[in-house]
């Protein structure tokens, strides 16, 4: 791609004057919300005849932390590369394929995806001016999508202090759920530790309870959902994340709690959930044991983490790793639980016979301290 064409187009977008329409449907004019330290914008457009969608991101002298999020129609959003404001490539897609994960906006997963920059503690800071994500709509078999819908939502945070931050959690009630038996005393301790224990990574996880008249069976860990987007726009602001408590997983059986990508897509959209099935920690009678109160706790953390843009320490072929550099590469299962298994993010609990306390390394705190909404 001719990068000139690129400004070209950008400050066509900026200045608010469409580019020559290829449908009825050509976009919509930038919205821009101020709330603190964090900028959101959203707009609608199109991909082009290429299938490309080149995402302007203002970026201020203070800013720390950029998200910029797409949900397509047609096919599913695939990030190209990310461009700072002298036109250097400071992420491209063909860098990524290898054993090692950074974001899953690389990856060809869902109708809806995102990027948020930067990722590690060696990551560069942001300079100031116009950044560019290029996108593709792109079909999962590859080809892409010329013309595709595309909403977008950029994010900025301007952050002070990098190193402490509030995260705010919106823990929503499926239909009735919190009056099932110890139901609410289970999730209540279980975000009490989690306070504690992300109070001492200079975490305050500010948690808030809200009830709703979503199927318990929480059907819409499969595909999204409109009914997520509309409970997340009632209690959520933009940066929040919004955990779904149900009875179970009627599409992911005998799971304990998932997510969309990592990092997730934010405020607004149909995957703004993290979700989690009760039965699999509440006795019918209400009590729970000690080991599944603990796992719990982890089941919250492990996937807001993962939303928050965390991965896995280790995939289970035990030849994936995180792209950071204090996490320790494993090659068996024996070796990455004797090595791992004591990390959040490694991808399944080790209770045996009795689950520990699961920790972050320096390198995953700095992801999560920088993910925009983290205030
Ligand atoms: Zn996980």
């Amino acid at each position: 791609m001719d990068p000139w064409m690129r400004s070209a187009a950008v400050i066509a977008v900026l200045a608010g004057c469409a580019p020559e329409p290829t449908s009825s449907d050509t976009g919509t004019e930038p919205e821009v919300v101020v709330d603190g330290m964090l900028t959101t914008t959203t707009w609608h457009t199109r991909s082009d005849q290429d299938g490309e969608i080149d995402v302007p991101i203002a970026v201020g002298d203070d800013t720390t932390s950029l998200l910029v999020s797409l949900s397509t129609v047609q096919e599913r959003p695939i990030l190209l590369q990310l461009i700072d404001p002298d036109g250097e490539v400071v992420l491209d897609e063909r860098d990524w394929r290898g054993d090692e994960k950074l974001t899953d906006a690389f990856d060809v997963l869902r109708k809806t995806n995102a990027l948020n920059w930067p990722v590690r503690r060696t990551d560069e800071p942001l300079r100031a001016g116009t950044w560019h994500a290029i996108w593709a709509s792109e079909h999962q078999e590859g080809g892409r999508n010329p013309d595709d819908s595309v909403d977008l939502v950029v994010m900025t945070k301007d952050d002070p202090d990098p190193t402490q931050g509030t995260i705010t959690v919106r823990l929503v009630w499926a239909d009735g759920v919190e009056l099932g038996a110890g139901h609410e005393a289970a999730v209540q301790a279980a975000v009490q530790t989690w306070q504690r224990e992300w109070t001492a990574y200079g975490i305050t996880v500010d948690a808030t309870f809200h009830t709703s008249d979503m199927d318990p069976t929480l059907p819409f860990t499969a595909n999204g959902d409109a009914e997520v987007e509309a409970i997340a726009a009632e209690v959520a602001d933009p940066g929040d994340v919004v955990v779904f408590l149900g009875d179970t997983m009627i599409y992911k059986p005998g799971v304990f709690g998932t997510g969309p990508n990592t990092p997730g897509t934010p405020y607004p959209g149909n995957y703004h959930f993290v979700a989690v099935a009760l039965d699999m920690f509440v006795e019918p009678s209400g009590t729970i044991s000690t080991d599944l109160s603990r796992l719990l706790t982890e089941t919250l953390s492990h996937e807001t983490a993962h939303f928050m843009g965390v991965p896995h320490v280790v995939e289970t072929d035990w030849a994936r790793y995180d792209a950071l550099t204090d996490t320790p590469r494993c090659t068996t299962e024996g070796t990455c639980e004797t090595q791992l298994g004591r990390n959040l993010m490694f991808p399944w609990s080790q209770c045996k016979p009795t689950c520990p306390v699961r920790t972050l390394t320096p390198d995953q705190l700095g992801v999560l301290h920088r993910y925009v909404g983290m205030r």
